[in-house]
């Protein structure tokens, strides 16, 4: 059993003034792991006041401070690596494949800032004037389960980068993984009242930071439901807000593209963090003359998939979080049913075996239809909806179908052609022949995925606030 009962404030491990206690639940067997104390509305404001006190002398760090700064936070977090990875694995049941693979981008969060830092131009001369771009204030980060840890830190490299103090509300059901990172953020010696985080719940922590005026920024990363509550709330005060919020990413295969590779690796793909991931391409738009076909590769691919508790280095698809997200996914499995699209594998219930955990089965619809729940609804579980398709345009009609806009992923043996198809997309990334990752490059969404970008210096400039000195 382990406890967490403390919050860090102002360089400080202090206990919280909260009381209410939550339990820590391992979602492979759904045996209690530990608990945490929740941080409550005093603690928060306490936080808050240090991220305030600490802004006035960070605000005016140099450059150079803050390369360093980010090079001492690098090495800290990256010494804890072993930690963040059995952590994830027992407590939110991330896949030892994909825990691992997210563990080696940590660094480069803090080493793509150190880059645009050199090169990132904060004063500037419009005509007589002077146009200077200054730290924002205080940023609550408020961060989800699924990407506790790379939602972190990432938020808090760009922060530091821009001279913003912080104060961090992670999911309660990350309180293991938080507590790896406080420690390491201990480690890095920033200034006292840089860093700080309250483990805490949404409705009390996070109402706190969305209205406390003392916050001036809330970078969020969450489902699409909280982002808009928290950009209505925010008004009050007139928070800037980058809010990174849910998706369902088409991923086109156009009628030239190598079905043997394209469709495993669909497959794959949907199914990556065990289906629980923002950018998942959960819908997998096909040609309808090659359905047949797709359907045969998808099916076997489906077939070596495994299913199985997420330490084991060749498991795939771990447990889906909570009881609860069990629930819905099984819930969406039973409206694919009852509202006609085809079964292809996988299905309502349990994998033989792995009754005690909240294992769902890779499941694999086809002959969906795009007006359906399941094509139009975020699931956040392991379950691919097969789109068939009569011609490219209905296939970009069809992918720009829906209230979301973060990712979308295109494959065709003519790269110039899937690049032509990319300028049709409303997403705010689009991937094209497989899954690439660059720090540098924007990542955000349009429509309902969510408001402003993260990453390299698209991302650094909604930390900085535009004075212009005319003089
Ligand atoms: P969630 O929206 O339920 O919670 C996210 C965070 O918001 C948590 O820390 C939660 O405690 C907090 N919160 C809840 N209610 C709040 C309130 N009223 N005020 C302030 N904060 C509040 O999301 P989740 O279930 O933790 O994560 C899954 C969702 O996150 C999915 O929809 C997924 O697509 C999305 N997500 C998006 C990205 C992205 O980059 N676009 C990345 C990862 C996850």
């Amino acid at each position: 059993m382990k406890t967490v009962n403390q919050i860090y404030i102002n360089g400080e491990f202090v206990t919280p003034y909260g009381t209410e206690i939550y339990d820590l639940i391992n979602p492979s067997n759904n045996e209690k792991i530990g608990e945490v104390t929740l941080a409550d509305a005093i603690d928060t404001k306490n936080a808050i006041a240090a991220a305030k006190a600490a802004f006035r002398t960070f605000s005016k760090s140099s450059i150079s401070e803050r390369i360093g700064y980010l090079t001492k936070l690098k090495i800290a977090i990256e010494k804890r690596k072993q930690d963040f990875i059995s952590t994830m694995i027992e407590e939110y049941g991330g896949t030892h494949q994909f825990v691992t693979m997210s563990n080696e981008h940590t660094g480069s969060w803090f080493d793509s800032m150190i880059e645009v830092l050199k090169n990132f131009e904060f004063e500037r001369t419009i005509n007589a004037a002077s146009v200077r771009l200054q730290p924002v204030g205080v940023v609550a980060i408020i961060t989800p389960w699924n990407a506790s840890n790379s939602s972190v830190t990432s938020k808090v490299a760009t922060a530091i980068a821009a001279g913003c103090t912080v104060v961090i509300k992670p999911s309660e059901m990350s309180a293991l993984q938080t507590n790896v990172l406080m420690e390491a953020f201990h480690d890095a010696g920033l200034p006292k009242g840089v860093i700080n985080v309250v483990t805490g719940l949404g409705n009390v922590v996070g109402t706190e930071l969305t209205e406390n005026p003392g916050v001036t920024k809330i970078s969020f990363t969450g489902s699409t439901a909280v982002g808009k509550s928290i950009a209505k709330r925010a008004a009050d005060t007139m928070k800037r807000v980058t809010l990174e919020l849910g998706g369902k990413s088409p991923n086109i295969i156009l009628d030239d593209a190598d079905l043997d590779a394209a469709i495993p690796m669909a497959v794959y793909g949907a199914y990556m963090n065990s289906g629980q991931a923002c950018i998942a391409p959960t819908r997998l738009l096909v040609p309808q003359h090659k359905l047949d076909q797709v359907n045969a590769i998808a099916k076997a691919t489906a077939a070596r998939i495994v299913v199985g508790l997420p330490q084991h280095p060749d498991t795939n698809i771990g447990p889906m979080v909570s009881v609860k997200q069990f629930d819905r996914v099984q819930h969406y499995i039973k409206t694919g049913i009852e509202e006609g699209a085809t079964l292809l594998t996988g299905g309502l219930g349990k994998p033989e075996g792995l009754e005690d955990g909240n294992f769902v089965k890779a499941t694999i619809f086809t002959n969906v239809s795009n007006d359906m729940t399941i094509a139009q609804q975020e699931i956040f579980g392991p379950v691919l909806c097969i789109i068939p398709y009569q011609t490219e345009e209905e296939a970009i009609e069809i992918a720009n179908d829906t209230p979301y806009g973060l990712a979308a992923y295109i494959t065709s043996a003519d790269r110039e052609r899937a690049i032509r198809v990319a300028s049709e997309i409303d997403a705010g990334r689009v991937c094209i022949n497989g899954f690439s990752h660059d720090p540098f490059v924007p990542f955000g969404g349009f429509k309902q995925s969510g408001i402003g970008r993260e990453y390299g210096a698209y991302g650094l400039q909604p930390y900085l606030e535009i004075k212009a000195v005319l003089s």
